[in-house]
């Protein structure tokens, strides 16, 4: 049995276990001030815990990192990072400054289940979910020690890889950590989760309470291209979806956001604005229009800027707050889970030809070239 990670515990469980190794509750919180505060990960370096406590707690924790594997920067500033989990899985993490904010977009889980027709992430299945140590850890790293959040990011996206609700208990444990005074301290309305319509979970997440905002990946305006795009509307079809929408507890002036990835030809027509504005009638809510961001092998294209224009005009005229998000990061291309996928990739070319040609002694140097052969990465926009 591994040892429980520390960064994967609320205060009251830290305060259990300390208890059993006879420790005093406020132990609990200097715990916390090393390992969110302070970054510290080794417990020997935890230096106002008397030495026993933490021969004792070393015996029965750890505290988790992640490994930094490779970082792309674009253009226009918008960067990527592939981290490396302990157990040799990847993700992806990506911020993205625009204007006055800085988004940090994290992972919730390796690949996706879900199976959007679109999405990069979803090809390979799901691997594993995340903890919700390997959540905060993402946010951490962009969080120098002893800074506050406010100094190095502003906002944060569950928009990466994976379907935040399908990882239910991690992705909520991880908010709670994120929120908490004793942990992150980050406030809950600069956190937004986005899911693509697992309703049954919805309305769960709705009764925990945390507070955070809601983003929904709508994507069709009719059952039929839905079910195309999206497997998931077959058990949650539109219907349904937006009844727990509308029950879904919202804050005073707080709003639903509604994604929209423009297809060309798919779900891009006037008829389909029109759909959209009397779906959207009576709820509070936002349209993020995200033109398709092209991956090779995925057999959809972007619509052209003016059919983008003409989408989100419709939908102005008729009373609904609609952005456009360009993809961010184009130069080094966009699409969360390409990184990872392209890594993916290099390895098996690269695990072929040194099936092929090295003797098992060359390996390594292999792994040199790996690392430092660069492909591409893609990104797009997780702001609100
Ligand atoms: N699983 C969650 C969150 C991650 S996906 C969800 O589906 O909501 C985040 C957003 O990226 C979703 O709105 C999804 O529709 C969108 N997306 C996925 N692939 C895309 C692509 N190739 N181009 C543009 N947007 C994409
Ligand atoms: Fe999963 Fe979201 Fe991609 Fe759909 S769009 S496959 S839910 S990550």
């Amino acid at each position: 049995m591994p040892l429980p990670d520390l960064r994967d515990l609320l205060l009251q469980d830290m305060t259990a276990l300390l208890a059993e190794a006879g420790a005093p509750a406020f132990r609990a919180t200097q715990l916390c001030h090393w390992i969110y505060k302070r970054q510290v990960t080794d417990l020997q370096q935890m230096s106002d815990l008397p030495e026993p406590l933490r021969q004792r707690l070393q015996e029965r924790v750890y505290v988790s990192s992640l490994t930094l594997l490779r970082q792309q920067q674009s253009a226009d500033g918008t960067e990527k990072f592939l981290f490396g989990l302990e157990d040799g899985n990847q993700i992806e993490t990506v911020l993205i400054p625009a204007g006055d904010k800085r988004t940090i977009c994290v992972s919730t889980q390796v690949g996706c289940a879900i199976g959007c027709r679109f999405c990069l992430t979803a090809q390979g299945g799901l691997v594993r979910s995340l903890r919700p140590a390997e959540i905060v850890s993402q946010v951490l790293y962009f969080q120098a020690p002893g800074k506050t959040p406010e100094r190095t990011f502003t906002n944060i996206v569950f928009m990466g890889m994976g379907e935040p609700l399908d990882n239910f208990q991690g992705t909520v444990q991880a908010i709670r950590i994120l929120t908490a005074e004793w942990g992150l301290g980050i406030s809950p309305r600069r956190i937004t989760v986005s899911t693509s319509g697992l309703v049954r979970r919805l309305e769960a997440f709705g009764r925990a309470d945390l507070k955070v905002n809601l983003a929904v990946s709508l994507n069709a305006t009719t059952d039929a291209v839905r079910t195309q795009i999206m497997p998931i509307n077959k058990p949650y079809p539109i219907a349904t979806l937006l009844a727990a929408c509308r029950a879904f507890p919202l804050a005073m002036r707080q709003r639903i956001t509604f994604e929209y990835v423009l297809l060309r030809d798919v779900n891009d027509t006037l008829a389909d604005a029109r759909r959209l504005v009397k779906l959207m009638h009576g709820l509070r809510c936002k349209i993020n229009l995200l033109p398709f961001n092209e991956i090779p092998g995925v057999p959809y294209h972007r619509p052209s800027e003016a059919t983008v224009q003409q989408f989100q005009n419709y939908l102005l005229q008729h009373g609904l707050s609609a952005f456009v998000r360009q993809s961010r990061g184009r130069d080094i291309s966009a699409a969360c889970g390409q990184l990872r996928f392209e890594e993916r990739t290099a390895q098996r070319l690269t695990d072929h030809a040194s099936q092929a040609t090295m003797p098992s002694a060359l390996m390594a140097q292999g792994e040199q070239a790996r690392a430092i052969a660069g492909p591409a990465a893609t990104l797009r926009e997780g702001g609100q």
